[in-house]
């Protein structure tokens, strides 16, 4: 056996996916006086990506959230006490629930630059040109074309849709939310991270099952991308396989 492939198989033994996927900072929850604002802002994201479509959500900025939701009244201007909870949100330093990464977009209104943007065909993602582009190109020539793209840049009010989605299928449970999704403000996805996954594989390829792919092994070899979310990362984030750091 391949030193290589060995290393890799202690990487995924169960034993280190059960302890990976335990969440070891006691449980912070949304407070009560959050709960109403909390609902009715993850609803109007909801609407305002139907609304402009998947892909143009991606990449669209706060300011432009704020244009379209006060512009189409089915999905309503944002209160002031929206506003407020988004912004705690947004600049609240995470740790207190356990999310330990860096902070990778200082303000709510930063924008993505659609200039510095592409749009990678067939997939409705972005990918920043240069770096993550070319890295991209060369991965899938020497993966193979079953690698895909299954998820680019993402802008604020993307990340925040993630999120908040997240949040209410844990059911407010901020430190498990997080354990899978960095909050709105701390995704590298805004920077040129990116996640791929193995045509057909559905939504297995956000899962530890991506490990167990071809496409996994031989993107292991590139020398030109590495893993942003090892097992027992720092930042407190799940192992997360798929997701693409440039080097
Ligand atoms: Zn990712």
């Amino acid at each position: 056996m391949q030193r290589r492939t060995f290393l890799g198989m202690l990487l995924v033994s169960p034993a280190l996916i059960k302890a990976d996927s335990k969440v070891f900072h006691s449980n912070v929850y949304l407070r009560e006086d959050q709960r109403k604002s909390f609902y009715s802002v993850q609803k109007k994201l909801e609407l305002v990506k139907k609304y402009i479509g998947f892909g143009n959500f991606n990449i669209i900025s706060f300011d432009d959230i704020l244009k379209i939701s006060a512009r189409v009244s089915k999905i309503g201007k944002f209160s002031k006490e929206e506003l407020d909870f988004i912004e705690e949100i947004f600049y609240e330093d995470p740790s207190r629930y356990g999310f330990y990464g860096s902070r990778t977009m200082p303000s709510l209104t930063s924008k993505i630059d659609k200039s510095e943007v592409i749009k990678i065909p067939r997939t409705g993602h972005y990918l920043f040109k240069g770096d993550p582009l070319d890295s991209y190109t060369k991965a899938k020539r020497d993966v193979g074309s079953s690698l895909i793209l299954t998820s680019g840049v993402r802008g604020i009010p993307k990340q925040m849709n993630l999120f908040f989605n997240k949040l209410k299928s844990t059911k407010e449970n901020l430190t498990l939310a997080a354990h899978s999704l960095a909050p709105p403000a701390y995704s590298y996805h805004s920077l040129g991270d990116f996640d791929v996954g193995k045509k057909g594989w559905g939504y297995k390829n956000f899962t530890v099952s991506f490990v167990r792919t071809k496409e996994f092994w031989r993107l292991r070899r590139l020398p030109y991308i590495s893993m942003r979310y090892t097992i027992n990362n720092k930042d407190g984030v799940r192992f997360e396989p798929w997701h693409v750091k440039i080097i």
